[in-house]
């Protein structure tokens, strides 16, 4: 049986920021940004108001983000209009992605591969492969199962037998995902994978 999707976009319209909406870019991604990997055609599956997607811009990366939540979207071309950088928003189906007509260099997922259920995360990661090059690197930031907090536990395992089948798991590493303070907290332990297509 299909799992209910949750509404992501009364996520953002809710009164309070969603808990992942922190206003400026997950501290993994800007060092990577940093390190010079957020580089040419970029895609930021689930890009949320698109701190991820426009730090990238920032760097000088050619950037898409698309969100299902069209609320976040708008949000989203707020802000890169605000910052005068220039990032594709748009409103599509992270399970979807073959249907953009895109190939891309790099991919962001902050937090996008966790919010999907089994089946969904099977597509998830064939929708993936749809627009990422071969030899093309998925940087991918996942609440983990070392926390307490949070929806869904990934272990390094699951991320492993998820991307089993066309892809090379380069490396898993144990680090931190910013939120708004829950009860104090302001940090889930999580993973930052690095994965390579074939
Ligand atoms: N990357 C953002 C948002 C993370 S929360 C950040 O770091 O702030 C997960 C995001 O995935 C939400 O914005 C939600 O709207 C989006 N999402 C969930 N299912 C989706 C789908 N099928 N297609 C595209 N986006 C989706």
């Amino acid at each position: 049986m299909e799992q209910a999707r949750p509404d992501w976009d009364a996520t953002y319209t809710a009164y309070t920021p969603a808990q992942w909406d922190i206003g400026r870019p997950q501290p993994a991604f800007v060092r990577l940004a940093d390190e010079g990997r957020l580089t040419g055609r970029v895609l930021d599956a689930g890009c949320g108001t698109g701190e991820n997607a426009l730090l990238a811009a920032s760097r000088g990366a050619d950037v898409t983000g698309i969100d299902v939540a069209p609320t976040a979207i708008a949000r989203a071309r707020a802000k890169a209009c605000d910052r005068g950088l220039t990032v594709r928003f748009e409103v599509a189906d992270a399970l979807d992605l073959g249907c953009l007509g895109l190939t891309v260099d790099t991919v962001i997922d902050s937090g996008a591969f966790h919010v999907f259920g089994d089946d969904d995360r099977a597509r998830y990661v064939a929708s993936l492969a749809a627009v990422l090059r071969s030899a093309g690197v998925c940087y991918l930031l996942c609440f983990s199962d070392r926390r307490s907090w949070g929806p869904r536990r990934v272990s390094a395992d699951d991320l492993r037998a998820a991307f089993s089948d066309g892809w090379a798991v380069e490396s898993i590493t144990a680090c931190t995902f910013e939120i708004n303070p829950v009860d104090g907290t302001t940090r889930v332990q999580a993973w930052l994978a690095t994965i390579r297509r074939y």
